[in-house]
């Protein structure tokens, strides 16, 4: 018997046997000839994943919140504006990092949890402020938010903003063309839609940044994520030169070029389609057995991650039940609402028998909390999606 759940949380999600078997390699050294042909590919293969043909990729050992904090680092300096697109959780959070690194925060937050604030009221933020940097936050985990980033996005660059796109639970699986788009900095993380075990920060950034970084007055205010310490390193690798600043997470770079060639032979428009199919299918299955979402509205609903309300006479003890079903899922995360919901994760390698799986063992696990619903409606909507 297979002794293992089914994992469907927003991250880390469940990654291809290819990819793990890359972990599980002998480690070599990180200078050895094979190694840095592959970490030159990695480099290669980001900007074909990230669409963004002329940016400076950089994939460090850490995770997304390094990546955010590799982005605000280099380009802030005290003093600097900043406008947070807030659209929850790790919204709040940007705007911490942002802070700690000297800029002055202003907010625009939507009305209510679950939306995403009007485009009106952004524009509106960008004129009175003018702010170097504008932060966006392409799908907030903890609510299921999607944002209209290439809308945003181009109305940061009208303004001369900065634009900064938070793709880590949304990059590889949510729609993203970063040159085309005007974003000057995506960053994700490995354990989300780039499908490879937690442990790496991936950042890709444009020209303007780059150039931003070099006119800095002062120095960035972290060693560890000062690009004047990572540049050289990721451009010797793509030279197929070894270089060395803080050791390179060897297996997780093996993984990761495994994932990269599995997302690109698969190709991004088919990949952001299947995301798109899969999550449509997965919200028609729980809505056919009366359960609500936390996003207000189909255009601000994510397709790497479903975040829903329990319904009437149901608690946390839900993702318990799920579990017992054999599917991981996550509770809530967003403080106003955490009791209230739970987020179920589709991203990555994730396909249509995973989503049957997985609205199945919802079944299971409403039937013994006492829900009242039609059992099998939600794997029939599942299946008629699909
Ligand atoms: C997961 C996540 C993060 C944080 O990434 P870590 O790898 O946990 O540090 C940041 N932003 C978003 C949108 C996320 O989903």
């Amino acid at each position: 018997m297979k002794n293992r759940k089914l994992l469907m949380i927003p991250g880390p999600v469940e990654f291809t046997p290819a990819v793990l078997r890359a972990m599980g390699m002998p480690t070599t050294s990180h200078v050895a000839a094979n190694f840095i042909e592959i970490y030159g590919q990695v480099l290669e293969d980001m900007r074909r994943v990230f669409v963004s043909p002329s940016g400076q990729p950089f994939v460090v050992p850490g995770t997304g919140t390094l990546a955010m904090e590799m982005a605000a680092a280099n380009v802030v300096e005290a003093g600097d504006k900043a406008l947070v697109v807030n659209t929850g959780y790790f919204s709040d959070r940007f705007a911490k990092i942002l802070e700690r690194h000297g800029a002055i925060v202003t907010h625009c937050h939507a009305k209510v949890v679950g939306d995403a604030p009007p485009i009106h009221e952004v524009e509106a933020a960008l004129e009175a402020i003018r702010p170097k940097v504008m932060t966006i936050t392409h799908v907030d985990t903890s609510t299921g938010v999607a944002a209209n980033v290439r809308e945003l996005a181009a109305l940061g660059r009208k303004y001369h903003a900065l634009v900064i796109v938070d793709g880590v639970c949304a990059t590889a699986g949510e729609e993203m063309r970063q040159e085309d788009w005007g974003i000057d900095m995506a960053l994700t993380a490995s354990q989300k839609a780039i499908g490879v075990p937690p442990g790496l920060a991936l950042v890709v950034a444009g020209p303007r940044a780059m150039d931003a970084f070099r006119k800095r007055s002062r120095p960035v205010g972290s060693v560890y994520s000062d690009w004047t310490e990572w540049l050289p390193i990721m451009q010797a690798y793509e030279g197929r030169k070894p270089g060395y600043f803080a050791t390179p997470a060897v297996n997780l770079i093996w993984a990761l070029n495994v994932s990269l060639k599995e997302i690109l032979v698969e190709g991004m428009d088919a990949r952001f389609a299947r995301h798109r199919s899969l999550s449509a299918a997965f919200k028609a299955g729980i809505e056919a057995i009366g359960l609500r979402q936390l996003p207000v509205r189909p255009d601000v609903q994510a397709s790497t991650l479903t975040a829903i309300y329990y319904p009437d006479g149901v608690d946390k003890n839900l993702v318990k039940l799920v579990d017992d079903a054999g599917v991981l899922i996550a509770g809530g995360l967003h403080p106003a609402l955490r009791e209230k919901y739970f987020r179920v994760g589709h991203m990555g390698a994730v396909t249509a028998g995973d989503i049957v799986a997985t609205v199945a063992a919802i079944e299971s696990a409403l039937v013994k909390a006492g829900y009242r619903f039609e059992k099998g409606a939600g794997v029939a909507a599942v299946q008629r999606s699909l």
